[in-house]
């Protein structure tokens, strides 16, 4: 992987661990020299847009104004809880709080959901909970890390991305969801309803190793809680000491006015907001790959529009086209997800906009 043109160093062909990826995205903003430019620590509270500038109030009610707002808040910004009937009377966490398997020893657990947190965490916990149940109301696609040893992200190469219509990649996926965790419906796992794709694909080694040993045992969506007692959907019940929320996460976008949240109206590339000026979202998309060059593709984009070298159409024009990608994103992937973007097309597409001489490398 490489970002502004800097090759990765470890070993590229490897899943890098956090620690390499942080020295990475440190380098770059040391060579980039932007570190002198960042304020960390400056939350902002409230953001309006009146006159041509932007408005930033800091929750310490400190202001600051700028030409244009650029967020890059992340789709997993604010844990979301699942709405349990009853009450709990043990503890209850998010899997963002979650950070090693150690103290759940000899504690009956039940994770909520079955995405890669959920998976992962339940994985894990399994081998020192006394018991792990995993709710699971939709069931998801899955797979492994690794086929036969290798990284299973090595099949994911953009070139042939951009040729292959998603269609078939899908159908491929399929095919590797199927190759490497299909065998644990065996154990209980539920088949999924939708189609593949159309969720981020489940990812976890650790699930499907504790799932074959019999560590884990799946129910359906829980019905209500009450004292240590979980009653499910189908009636059966189990005690919990712990409940672990693997349900995801909501955009933090309360700071900005309703009308310019980018919920409410899908964004002109998935970027630019067509009804609020200078307001863009780079990273706002979800894809079955990392968002990193994604991201860079959104920034470089970006920066050219601010620049004037990429000129954004009429109002209007930019609310059409905003409406047809949002429809064309729902043909490909449901509606569950408007952010989910094809990775390679979409990182072709703001290339092929941006000027033969980039003002920013990428
Ligand atoms: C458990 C987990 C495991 C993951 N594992 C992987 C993985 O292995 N590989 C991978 O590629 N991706 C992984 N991801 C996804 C990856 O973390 C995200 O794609 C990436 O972090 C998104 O980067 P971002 O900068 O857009 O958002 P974030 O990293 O979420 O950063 C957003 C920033 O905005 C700040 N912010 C939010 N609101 C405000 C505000 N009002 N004022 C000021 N600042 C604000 C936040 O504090 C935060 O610093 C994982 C995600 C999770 C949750």
């Amino acid at each position: 992987m490489q970002l502004s043109g800097r090759r990765m160093g470890g070993r590229p062909w490897e899943y890098a661990p956090h620690d390499e990826m942080l020295g990475y995205l440190e380098s770059i903003v040391d060579s980039e020299d932007i570190r002198q430019r960042l304020h960390l620590g400056w939350r902002v509270a409230a953001a309006n847009h009146a006159d041509g500038v932007w408005t930033l109030r800091s929750d310490g009610g400190e202001e600051r104004r700028y030409r244009a707002l650029i967020c890059a808040l992340g789709v997993n910004g604010r844990p979301r809880l699942a709405p349990l009937t009853g009450h709990f009377a043990g503890e209850q966490l998010h899997s963002a709080s979650y950070r090693t398997p150690e103290r759940f020893k000899d504690r009956d657990v039940v994770v909520i959901g079955l995405g890669t947190s959920g998976g992962e965490v339940a994985g894990e916990v399994a081998e020192h909970a006394r018991s792990v149940v995993v709710a699971v109301r939709t069931p998801m696609w899955a797979m492994t890390r690794r086929l036969a040893g290798f990284p299973l992200d090595w099949l994911d190469n953009p070139t042939l991305a951009r040729v292959v219509p998603w269609s078939m990649r899908r159908r491929t996926i399929a095919g590797l969801c199927t190759l490497t965790t299909g065998g644990l419906r065996r154990h209980g796992i539920p088949r999924p309803t939708r189609r593949c794709g159309d969720d981020i694909i489940a990812i976890s080694d650790a699930f499907p190793r504790a799932v074959r040993r019999g560590l884990i045992d799946i129910r359906p969506g829980i019905d209500r809680v009450e004292g240590d007692e979980i009653r499910f959907t189908d009636g059966s019940t189990t005690r919990a000491d712990v409940i672990v929320h693997a349900t995801g996460f909501e955009l933090p976008t309360e700071f900005l006015p309703a009308h310019a949240r980018p919920d409410k109206h899908p964004l002109y590339h998935g970027i630019a907001h067509p009804r609020v000026p200078d307001l863009y979202f780079v990273g706002l998309v979800e894809a079955h790959r990392a968002l990193l060059q994604i991201a860079e593709a959104q920034a470089a984009w970006t920066a050219e529009v601010l620049r004037g070298r990429v000129e954004l159409p009429p109002r209007a024009q930019q609310v059409a086209v905003a409406q047809k990608e949002a429809g064309r994103r729902s043909r490909d992937f449901g509606d569950r997800h408007p952010f989910l973007v094809d990775a390679a097309r979409y990182i072709a597409s703001l290339r092929r906009e941006r000027p033969r001489r980039p003002a920013v490398a990428t």
